[in-house]
């Protein structure tokens, strides 16, 4: 690890001022530590948004779950406003890594670091969602550029997380057995904005499939789902899974997360 300085600030304005020019925030360290450690990856400050308490909790109102970027899986998990807000939002972050990892893994700390295998991308495109920085509100289908890149600039503070609400939701991951990471996983949604179908761990990052999405608009069922045949062209391939293979996962876990919403 190289070295650096470490600010723990106790308000939204102090932790962007504390930045500086080679700054960055950490939220749970689950992601950024280890980068660290490794020398991935450097900072002249390290910003601990910890203290920031502007930036916690879950609000939910008419139409929308409102989650403040230091809001952890665990919390977002076991609240009973979003499993009955949004049952398949508490379910994703239930089944994110283990419990060391959800204690301290935030929602913000996720949207940003943008791992192409992380499962909330997957809600961020499967619902109508809104993210907050301390700058502006960026459209959730806005959100992420490519591996690792999204839309924030490098001094921007992600502060919230707001998802609409949706008459039936559910993820499945077909989990990477070590990390528990997606391997593929699918967020679907129906609801007053049609139907969404988000997609992570099958590509550079998450995305829509929106051919999914038409036949679910059709017909909202686990047959529709499976019956879309996913090209493969531009679909991850490692030692874990072919493309062809993670291709045919998408349709598998999207039918699987809507028999699982129908059937709540
Ligand atoms: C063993 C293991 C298993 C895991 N399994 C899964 C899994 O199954 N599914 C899954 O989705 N994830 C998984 N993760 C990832 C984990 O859940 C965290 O989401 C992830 O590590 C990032 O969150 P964090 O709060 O730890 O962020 P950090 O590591 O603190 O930060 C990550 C990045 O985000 C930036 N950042 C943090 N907060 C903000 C903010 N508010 N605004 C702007 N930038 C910010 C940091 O500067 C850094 O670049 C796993 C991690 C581990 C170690």
């Amino acid at each position: 690890m190289y070295a650096f300085n470490y600010v723990k600030p106790a308000s939204l304005g102090d932790a962007a001022a504390a930045l500086g020019s080679n700054g960055r925030f950490v939220a749970g360290g689950q992601s950024l530590i280890q980068a660290m450690k490794l020398r991935l990856s450097s900072a002249d400050n390290l910003v601990d948004l910890s203290s920031v308490k502007d930036l916690k909790g879950i609000k939910v109102d008419g139409n929308s779950v409102t989650i403040g970027a230091m809001t952890t899986h665990a919390e977002v998990a076991n609240s009973k406003e979003v499993q009955a807000a949004i049952p398949g939002l508490a379910e994703l972050a239930g089944g994110i890594g283990d419990r060391m990892v959800r204690n301290r893994g935030t929602i913000g700390g996720s949207l940003a670091n943008a791992d192409p295998a992380a499962c909330y991308p997957a809600a961020v495109l499967g619902l109508m969602c809104k993210i907050t920085t301390n700058k502006r509100t960026i459209d959730g289908d806005a959100f992420f550029k490519g591996l690792y890149e999204t839309a924030l600039a490098p001094d921007e503070l992600i502060t919230a997380v707001s998802f609409s609400k949706a008459q039936r939701s559910a993820y499945i991951k077909f989990k990477q057995p070590a990390s528990r990471f997606a391997m593929v996983g699918v967020f679907v949604s129906q609801g007053a904005d049609g139907v969404r179908v988000g997609v992570t761990g099958a590509k550079s990052s998450a995305f829509r499939a929106t051919e999914i999405e038409k036949a679910l608009s059709a017909n909202f069922t686990a047959d529709a789902a499976t019956s879309v045949k996913m090209a493969s062209a531009d679909i991850n391939s490692d030692l874990h899974a072919s493309a062809e293979y993670r291709a045919a996962m998408i349709s598998v876990m999207a039918s699987r997360a809507v028999a699982k919403a129908l059937a709540r």
